[in-house]
């Protein structure tokens, strides 16, 4: 297959305003193909908005963004083909059961007969969704509307996985599973994830990209991030937050 050293994930000077407010500004970087990046940065820091211009759903001010080679703008269909992304609240279309809308997102990505409901056995396997096939999405806990979102995002078995903080709201057990699934994708895939969780970061990435108020302030590796002490500590000396706040963990004890 394809030569490793291959990018699959470029931000070209990605700047995005929102009015005359500026969510991020010159953001570039290049994921070769195969790797594991987490996204960090405190909320607001603009991780989302990142991730929503690289899959196409919002148009930079500024710069470019290419997935597999392909501009998410001008190449924008041949590039969601090579696309998974799991957007930050899950997947939309509450009304529908897993199965469903599995069966809606196949037939959308020109899925039919065997090999759809092969694809849709494989992504319910992955994502253990089988309990909660034919509930509707807006009565299963988040754990599950995530897993749902992900087996989407599965489904056509794309290259690239951009997914926002996947395992928000989920327990211990199932950010556990999450972990191990994405180990195992990351072997075959190029996955960008974004997380304010730092210890999930240590668990799954290779290399960290850092944004706080915009800017891109770390691309580097979990070794040269953790060089004065834990992921932690540089986390809190490059948002500024060590300085004159106290330090607190955002998650409050909840993972
Ligand atoms: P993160 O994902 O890191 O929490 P976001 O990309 O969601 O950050 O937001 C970056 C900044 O842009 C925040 O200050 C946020 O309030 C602002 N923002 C996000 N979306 C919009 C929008 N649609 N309109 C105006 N401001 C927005």
């Amino acid at each position: 297959m394809g030569d490793s050293s291959m990018t699959m994930i470029e931000a070209d000077g990605l700047s995005k305003y929102y009015g005359s407010f500026m969510a991020i500004k010159d953001i570039s970087f290049s994921i070769p193909k195969g790797q594991i990046v987490a996204f960090l940065g405190p909320n607001g820091a603009g991780k989302s908005t990142t991730m929503k211009i690289l899959s196409g759903f919002l148009a930079a001010s500024k710069g470019k963004a290419v997935i597999a080679g392909l501009d998410v703008r001008d190449e924008r269909l041949e590039a969601v083909k090579k696309l998974g992304y799991l957007p930050e609240n899950g997947p939309l279309y509450n009304d529908m059961t897993p199965m469903e809308l599995l069966r809606f997102f196949g037939e959308v990505r020109g899925y039919k007969n065997h090999k759809l409901d092969e694809r849709i056995d494989y992504v319910t396997d992955l994502c253990a969704l089988q309990q909660v096939l034919e509930k509707p999405i807006s009565k299963l806990s988040r754990g599950y509307r995530q897993r749902v979102g992900l087996a989407q995002a599965l489904l056509h078995d794309p290259e690239v996985l951009i997914m926002d903080e996947p395992t928000a709201g989920l327990d211990p057990n199932q950010i556990r599973d999450f972990r191990t699934n994405i180990s195992k994708l990351g072997e075959a895939k190029t996955i960008l994830i974004s997380t304010h969780i730092l210890q999930e970061v240590e668990a799954v990435a290779q290399r960290v990209l850092l944004i706080n108020e915009g800017r891109l302030v770390f691309d580097g590796s979990m070794t040269e991030l953790k060089q004065d002490g834990s992921i932690e500590k540089a986390f809190y000396n490059l948002t500024g937050y060590g300085k004159e706040r106290s330090v607190h963990n955002e998650e409050g004890g909840e993972v």
